[in-house]
């Protein structure tokens, strides 16, 4: 991790990391036999790119922890509601979600029972609380269920770069569900990101430390997750390929 800029995370947020020995001794919420499928939940209408985006995240949330990936029946957007539930923003004027109440209200009563975790996707914008314009996506820890939305990262993007961050987005959030701290050691998918170019610069993976604690978490060896995402990226065509079978090279 080299030294963050003035506008980066590190330097608003002073945080330690988390080494692994911090997270075993943690007790960390972790999957069990009975309780370890990722369900997706798409929320609401999306256009053909960014379905294809939500399949392909799918996919590497399950090489990326080793753990399957079930998608739910898409549910509809929710209709008007009071605020602030939702509130009405300009340029362009459009609707903004409180992301509280799809956390509160709507995302966990439909966490199946065998789930580790629930990740809704929708194209609506979504707000934390009015101090806020708005916010990428949100996780309860607790309720284990999140959402992020897809309304702010596709813009001005290239399709490479509009999946990436979606993947990088899914892939940490998660993370922080299975009681994964930001990453501080390392430039990693588990660092803090306070805006959308720091996210542009992490990596898609996790760093050797964080790599660790995911290979703890299932009881598997190093070597398995990265034949998983060396099939991954060949499978999409990646350009992280390559960077996925150096790893794979070092721990076999
Ligand atoms: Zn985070
Ligand atoms: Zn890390």
């Amino acid at each position: 991790m080299g030294k963050p800029g003035p506008y980066d995370w590190l330097t608003d947020n002073k945080e330690g990391g988390q080494t692994f020995d911090e997270y075993i001794g943690g007790n960390p919420t972790v999957p069990t036999e009975d309780r370890k499928i990722i369900y997706v939940q798409p929320i609401g209408k999306f256009t053909a790119q960014q379905s294809q985006v939500i399949e392909t995240t799918s996919d590497y949330l399950e090489a990326f922890f080793g753990l399957p990936v079930k998608a739910l029946p898409l549910k509809p957007a929710p209709p008007k509601l009071k605020e602030p539930d939702q509130r009405i923003i300009d340029y362009p004027a459009h609707r903004q979600l409180r992301s509280g109440y799809l956390l509160e209200k709507i995302l966990p009563p439909l966490l199946p029972k065998d789930g580790a975790a629930l990740i809704a996707f929708t194209n609506e914008d979504l707000y934390p609380d009015p101090t806020m314009n708005y916010v990428f996506g949100q996780a309860s820890l607790e309720k284990r269920v999140g959402v992020w939305s897809l309304y702010r990262l596709d813009g001005q993007a290239t399709f490479d770069t509009f999946l990436r961050r979606t993947m990088k987005i899914a892939a940490h959030e998660t993370g922080h569900m299975f009681s994964f701290r930001h990453c501080t050691k390392y430039e990693c998918v588990m660092s803090g990101s306070n805006h959308i170019a720091e996210t542009d610069r992490w990596p898609i993976d996790a760093c050797p430390e964080c790599m660790a604690k995911i290979a703890w978490m299932n009881k598997e060896k190093p070597l398995e997750r990265y034949k998983r995402l060396v099939a991954f990226a060949k499978k999409y065509r990646m350009s992280e390929a390559a960077d996925f079978e150096k790893k794979q090279k070092a721990v076999s």
